[in-house]
């Protein structure tokens, strides 16, 4: 049997990153930047007012108090967004709003509240200093600074400094584009009544959204029936869009396995079908259709999910430079006795408390069993040569509430 690290690698090696492209802003929060990012501008682009209030030449109101206000005939009004720059004459104010640009020759701006705020002739009943309360142009961020690096995550706050100087795109590696297919004979969508033997189908809407939460972006997300003309017919359709290819079910030992079918014949190239050492998980393929990478996951429910979490999803956010390409390890105190299979690592379900550092299993090791899996939010990760875990041992966790 083939080790969780090994598959690891092998999948990852299969994903390759998709050129660089620019994207428009909107659609580059959460990718890694291609590039660095230079300022053509500066910020702030031109000095202006940090606050609503009067621009004046400070030398003539440094006298000023409330008893001894400094009264200044108001020659101008500039509110944010005047395109013309006034001079302010010696003995007279202008009344100015944040983010307005200075006028000539003027070295401080008096707040609203040190005033009675009037539009013809002002009191000034305070004191300023030269400077105060002006923001300089350059003072944020200097033309010709580099201020964002390749390889940085694209936030909303990187997506703001963009826009503020003035860029529409921004140099990314773009996501990975996968399609998901599922596949069973038994499968029906939900929203659909069931006849004996139907289940409802829930593993390409997971897949899709796990998909999705690392970064990627859903091609398509179809279900088949176990009928490899009728996989070929999707396969088709879809495969020359994706970068990757992930299917569910179809894989294991029984008969009507429509993916080992499929891609695993006598002669047929391309799909490795593998046992891996872990549970849940133990049916793995890998490979290539067509060019485009393929990875083969249990249909299982909680096996598919774990498999994408083990395998897919490092590999993505890996070939997408994205950060955190592993979930956080954590460990923490068992708070019971578990057994795990001898030669399989196994992952289990968990409820992991940070506060008191202790974890404990969340249902039964069973792959089916997806409630669970719902409500945990860590993987046990118990290795494959340990058969017991006695509570109170130190065990160690994938945080799945962090990204
Ligand atoms: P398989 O790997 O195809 O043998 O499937 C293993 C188990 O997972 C069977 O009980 C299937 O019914 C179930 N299963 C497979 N695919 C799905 C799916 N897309 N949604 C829900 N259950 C599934
Ligand atoms: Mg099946």
């Amino acid at each position: 049997m083939r080790s969780v690290e090994e598959h690891q690698r092998v999948v990852a090696e299969l994903i390759a990153a998709r050129p660089a492209t620019t994207t428009a802003l909107a659609d580059a929060e959460g990718l890694a930047l291609a590039d660095d990012v230079t300022a053509t501008v500066s910020l702030p682009v031109f000095d202006n007012s940090a606050m609503d209030g009067y621009a004046v030449r400070a030398d003539e109101v440094a006298a000023a108090s409330a008893d001894h206000p400094v009264k200044l005939p108001v020659a101008e009004d500039i509110p944010a967004g005047r395109t013309d720059i006034p001079t302010l004459e010696p003995g007279t104010a202008h009344r100015i709003m944040t983010g307005a640009p200075m006028p000539a020759g003027a070295t401080a701006v008096v707040p609203v509240e040190n005033t009675d705020g009037r539009t013809d002739v002002v009191s000034i009943n305070a004191p300023t200093a030269e400077g105060r309360h002006i923001r300089r142009a350059g003072e944020d961020v200097a033309a010709g600074t580099t201020v964002l690096r390749a390889g940085q995550l694209v936030t909303p706050a990187v997506v703001g400094l963009a826009a503020a100087l003035g860029l529409p795109e921004l140099p990314v590696i773009p996501r990975q584009r996968v399609l998901v297919i599922s596949t069973g004979t038994e499968l029906v969508s939900p929203g659909s009544p069931l006849q004996p033997g139907q289940i409802y189908e829930s593993n390409s809407i997971m897949l899709a959204a796990a998909v999705r939460d690392a970064g990627g972006e859903v091609v398509a997300c179809p279900a088949v029936e176990d009928d490899v003309a009728q996989f070929a017919v999707v396969l088709d359709r879809y495969a020359a869009e994706a970068d990757l290819i992930i299917t569910s079910g179809g894989v294991s030992a029984g008969a009507y396995e429509v993916v080992k079918d499929a891609f695993g014949r006598e002669g047929d190239q391309g799909v490795e079908f593998v046992k891996v050492a872990m549970q849940p998980g133990m049916p793995q393929g890998t490979g290539l259709v067509a060019g485009t990478p393929i990875v083969t996951l249990p249909g299982n429910p909680v096996s598919a999910l774990v498999s994408f979490e083990v395998f897919v999803r490092p590999a993505l956010r890996t070939a997408m430079g994205l950060p955190a390409a592993h979930r956080p390890r954590r460990s923490a105190t068992l708070t019971e006795t578990l057994t795990s299979p001898r030669g399989k690592r196994q992952f289990r379900r968990g409820v992991f408390d940070a506060d008191a550092g202790t974890v404990m299993s969340y249902g039964p090791p069973a792959s089916h069993h997806l409630r669970w899996l719902a409500s945990a939010n860590c993987l046990l990760d118990i290795p494959a040569d340990v058969s017991e875990i006695a509570a109170g041992s130190r065990v160690e966790l994938w945080d799945l509430s962090a990204p």
